[in-house]
């Protein structure tokens, strides 16, 4: 028996992450809401009191709820602080994840928790986090004892799981609203809309792009760091890609989205995976409709009491997660700058395909030299995006500017690539053959097979006896080779390795 559904606050469904402190839910709820949220989190204010965020799960959009943190304001008691916090976002959650920590073990405050929990009546999963690898999924068994079902084993800061846990909570969601199903079935109220308005953006700093914990080229993918990105495109309407124009303040952004307007001016209304302060464009010419999302960050101007930079920041990294290819548009007559390097790398990151838009073309005046000194920094500073497609023309008069979709629509092409396993392998053995893995400590490592497991970005996964002890440069050989021969150009490409006993 279902019990009465949760007060509709936002329209979604709501999954609340409850369980005692120090257990993981802030980390769970990161996770599951993808990268933004810990980008974001470096902001001190701003995230302390964050504890709720939309995410996308198996194709549903959720809002989720972490009710960690929330105990200070209440009651004293370890209990009593667990139960005020989690009470209220527990009462209102269509599935309430019920967070232990499998390392230490169920505790008494646990078990209290459970007997709570149950006597609500709510659709209750028992994660039991900390679980990574194979002793922490045994000692998730334990969390049996509660009475709450089966424990789901994750390990929420090292992304164990968490693809499993997803479709699970997708699974016990109450089917979709009416309004929910519309909101994905509707190519979206379409309405006249004004001229994009010139936006005023504060100068850009982006120490805040590239943290020391943040790696920005590809020699350390994490494993699930896309699992949201990825399954977040699955709102994406079928059939329309969704692009976004990024880039340094005044490098022509609003000017190209005026160009590619042209007289049909088309906003459309809210959609999945749009934010409450994003509008997507309709554009379109003889091959189809593009949607140029257009986010309120990129259009706002920053409130005083905000950090310049990280606004823009954050703008451009919230275009970056609704877009499917993304146009860095830069000023050609300032040559390549390393903040549009920044960007691009940012764009790597999020693993979206790019298009380098070099505008302006009209005011450059040798254009054979400054084609040439981009292209030699893009071979020199950014080979994790290599091959990527490259179109100069002027927004303000228009030149060019028709060949932007074509290369946008290639960029995508390739970034939906699936690469048939029969021939990737074919690949993979001529490879290997012609320059095989080196020894690491005295054996050979034997690569076994090569595997697509998803797209958008290609990812692929590489097993093998001891696979994960393939040395880096090896890997790039691998990447650089798969890129090349599959044509896999301008966008990101994930390669992980899998040992095999
Ligand atoms: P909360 O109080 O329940 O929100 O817990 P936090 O998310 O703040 O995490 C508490 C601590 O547990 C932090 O030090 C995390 O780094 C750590 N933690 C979270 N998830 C995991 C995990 O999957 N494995 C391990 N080993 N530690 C974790
Ligand atoms: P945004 O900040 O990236 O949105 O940049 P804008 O679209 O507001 O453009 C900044 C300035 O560059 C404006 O003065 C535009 O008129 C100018 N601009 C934009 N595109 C071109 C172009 O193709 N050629 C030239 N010469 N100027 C341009």
């Amino acid at each position: 028996m279902r019990p009465e559904p949760a007060l509709p606050v936002s329209g979604l469904p709501t999954v609340a992450i409850a369980g005692r402190p120090n257990v993981g839910k802030s980390t769970l709820f990161n996770r599951l809401v993808g990268r933004r949220q810990a980008i974001v989190a470096d902001t001190p204010g701003v995230t302390r009191d964050r504890k709720e965020a939309e995410a996308v799960l198996r194709g549903r959009m959720v809002r989720l709820i972490d009710t960690a943190g929330l105990e200070e304001a209440a009651p004293d008691s370890l209990f009593g602080r667990m139960r005020a916090s989690s009470e209220m976002a527990v009462l209102e959650a269509d599935v309430v994840l019920f967070c232990i920590d499998a390392r230490s073990g169920i505790t008494p405050a646990d078990e209290h928790f459970a007997t709570w929990l149950r006597k609500q009546n709510r659709p209750v999963m028992l994660v039991a986090n900390k679980a990574e690898g194979k002793s922490g999924a045994a000692a998730a068994m334990e969390a049996f004892s509660l009475g709450l079902g089966t424990p789901i084993a994750v390990s929420a800061e090292h992304g164990e799981g968490i693809a499993d846990l997803m479709s699970e909570i997708a699974e016990a969601l109450p089917p979709p609203t009416e309004a929910e199903k519309a909101a994905e079935e509707i190519p979206a109220r379409r309405r006249r809309a004004k001229k994009v308005e010139k936006k005023e953006e504060p100068s850009l700093s982006f120490a805040a792009l590239t943290g020391p914990d943040e790696p920005s080229d590809d020699t350390a993918p994490d494993e699930f760091a896309d699992e949201a990105v990825f399954i977040e495109d699955e709102t994406a309407a079928p059939g329309r890609l969704r692009i976004a124009f990024v880039g340094r303040p005044n490098a022509g952004k609003s000017t190209l989205l005026n160009r590619v307007l042209g007289e049909e001016r088309m906003i459309t209304g809210p959609e999945p995976g749009l934010t409450r302060d994003s509008v997507a464009v309709m554009v379109s010419d003889e091959h189809g409709e593009v949607q140029v999302v257009d986010t309120a960050g990129l259009r706002r101007k920053a409130r005083i009491d905000e950090k310049l930079e990280k606004m823009s920041t954050s703008a451009t990294i919230e275009a970056l997660k609704l877009a499917e290819v993304v146009v860095l548009v830069v000023d050609a007559t300032l040559g390549l700058h390393e903040q549009d390097l920044q960007i691009a790398r940012l764009v790597e990151r999020e693993g979206r395909g790019c298009v380098l838009a070099l505008n302006k073309w009209d005011a450059v005046e040798d254009r054979v030299a400054v084609r040439k000194a981009i292209f030699d920094r893009l071979e020199i500073s950014l080979t994790q995006m290599r091959g990527l497609e490259v179109v100069a023309f002027s927004a303000k008069t228009g030149a060019g500017v028709q060949k932007l979709l074509p290369a946008v629509r290639r960029t995508a092409e390739i970034w939906n690539t699936r690469v048939p396993t029969g021939e990737l392998n074919r690949w993979f053995d001529a490879v290997l053959d012609r320059h095989p893995p080196p020894l690491v400590s005295g054996r050979r490592l034997k690569l076994r097979y090569i595997t697509q497991v998803k797209s958008r970005p290609p990812t692929f996964v590489v097993f093998g006896t001891r696979a994960e002890m393939l040395p880096e440069d090896y890997r790039r050989y691998l990447v650089n080779g798969l890129r090349e021969s599959f044509g896999l150009t301008g966008v990101p490409l994930r390669l992980q390795l899998r040992g095999t006993k």
